[in-house]
């Protein structure tokens, strides 16, 4: 049996941290930060801290991430699993976490030192994606491509004869990241358990538009090519018959941990980006100027990209926040789709073109920035700081605020008690400009997370990463549309424990 205490993230937005108990093992996945006032951290249980065996961090997002010193500082001494990409990224969140603290006159619970004693493993280092591999003894891991963020993963563990997939926080719906699908994934890779050794396994992938195994039908000539390159004799394509595959179809998870943030929105991203276009197009139309508050990495970089495209005649300003974050994709494309979707043409491509292009303007100076807001009526301005907690945000906040034809278009998540939060609760209490919020999908909304209970079927499903009345909201919903009696499906609050 095994034991999943839930640290935070269950119930609400942030603080992700669930620990995973067995006779033997005791694993944690993630552990960050909710950005409320001096910043609410996990209820780790201390005297557990020095059992954990392994952490395995998802990715460099607060609310996932930078909580883990204080596990240092409370006497774990093992490793942190993640990806390079997210390590590289870390430094900034704990930076900004260190920053944001102090100016609002908090302080942080643990010292720089703490955040010095990590000690990072990398999971590229021992297995490619879809490969199972044994990270400590007695817990084997596979992981994939969770499409949120460069460096995102997901997880699938097997300790003590149980199954355990945790998805991180996870979209499909990227126009610039890509994304492993964990049910194709383990399918494959169980055609190869045990042979990773005798052959270096380069490539797996199914043939374009099949489903193995979703319920629907074999059609036509259904073949997986399976390039194996062994160390000898180079690369060999082989295709798999359909029986054979199809014995190959998953065991049921005994537990998932599924992001569903979103809750009961049933939009896909085709359906934001068009309420995005109109909202944008409005304004243009009667001359004025539209404020997009972005993460410096992120969505930001895509719906820069997307805008580009979509409003070619329309002056677009770039603060160099996001164009950083965008330099950054580049160096990472491991972690990019090939194609973007919503975007033309291959997206390496289209990221340097943009970045090379002349077509937008990047204010060096503040002169810069008001000669800019004096020389363009309608016009499109990116600007770093999602939740607006910035001088610089709020300096163009107070800006546009005093004419009705702007519009401040907020796009994510806005933590309690930030300015972009307080905007988006009551704009007229701020200014006259409109203030509309549409949120461009980085989690999984209603349908996400029905496809991926379809796909990865468990025993025991566990909703995270909305609060508990929208969980609960997701969780009838979810048993109305599909009720299935052999499997349970729970949404559940920080401090709460679950037996699988
Ligand atoms: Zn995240
Ligand atoms: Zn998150």
């Amino acid at each position: 049996m095994i034991k999943l205490n839930v640290w935070g993230g269950a119930g609400e937005h942030g603080r992700s941290a669930y620990l995973l108990s067995g006779d033997r093992t005791h694993i944690l996945m993630d552990c960050g930060v909710k950005k409320e006032g001096a910043g609410a951290y996990p209820l780790i249980q201390p005297e557990l801290v020095s059992t954990l065996d392994a952490v395995l961090l998802s990715h460099a997002h607060e609310d996932h991430s930078v909580a883990i010193p204080l596990l240092y500082k409370m006497g774990y001494q093992g490793e942190v699993w993640t990806t390079r990409e997210t390590r590289e990224q870390l430094n900034t969140y704990f930076r900004a976490w260190r920053s944001n603290l102090e100016r609002a006159g908090y302080e942080l619970p643990y010292e720089e030192t703490d955040v010095e004693s990590i000690r990072y493993r990398y999971l590229e280092d021992q297995a490619k994606p879809g490969i199972w591999f044994e990270m400590i003894p007695g817990l084997h891991v596979l992981w994939g491509r969770s499409g949120h963020l460069a460096g995102s993963v997901w997880f699938v563990l097997e300790m003590e004869g149980k199954r355990i997939f945790y998805s991180g926080d996870y979209t499909s719906e990227s126009m610039l990241l890509q994304e492993d699908c964990a049910a194709e994934a383990l399918r494959l890779a169980s055609l190869f358990r045990g042979k990773e050794k005798s052959s270096r396994i380069n490539n797996l992938r199914l043939s374009q538009g099949m489903a193995v195994g979703d319920g629907i039908p074999f059609a036509g000539e259904p073949r997986v090519e399976l390039a194996i390159a062994n160390e000898n004799s180079g690369i060999s394509e082989v295709s798999l018959t359909p029986s054979l595959i199809k014995s190959s179809l998953n065991q049921p998870m005994d537990l998932a941990i599924v992001d569903a943030a979103y809750g009961t929105d049933r939009d896909t991203q085709a359906d934001k980006l068009e309420q995005l276009d109109r909202a944008i197009r409005q304004t243009i139309a009667r001359g004025g100027k539209v404020l997009l508050p972005m993460p410096s990495v992120g969505r930001g970089q895509e719906i820069i990209l997307w805008a580009h495209e979509q409003f070619p005649g329309v002056p677009m300003i770039a603060e160099q926040g996001l164009l950083d974050g965008m330099k950054q994709l580049l160096r990472a494309p491991y972690w990019l789709r090939e194609q973007g979707t919503h975007l033309k043409g291959p997206l390496r491509g289209a990221i340097e073109r943009f970045l090379k292009g002349q077509s937008w303007y990047l204010p060096k100076s503040q002169e810069d920035r008001e000669r800019l807001l004096n020389q363009y009526g309608a016009s499109l301005w990116f600007i770093p700081d999602g939740m607006m907690q910035s001088s610089l945000a709020r300096w163009y906040y107070s800006q546009l605020a005093e004419s009705g034809e702007n519009l401040i278009l907020l796009t994510g998540h806005a933590a309690v008690g930030t300015f972009a939060q307080k905007l988006a609760q009551n704009p007229a209490e701020h200014g006259v400009c409109e203030v509309q919020k549409i949120r461009y999908k980085v989690h999984q909304g209603w349908l996400d997370v029905e496809r991926m209970l379809q796909r990865l079927p468990a025993r025991h499903t566990l909703l995270v990463h909305a609060d508990k009345a929208e969980t609960d909201r997701l969780r009838e919903g979810l048993l109305k549309n599909s009720p299935s009696p052999e499997a349970e499906l729970h949404s559940l609050s920080p401090g709460d424990e679950l037996y699988v």
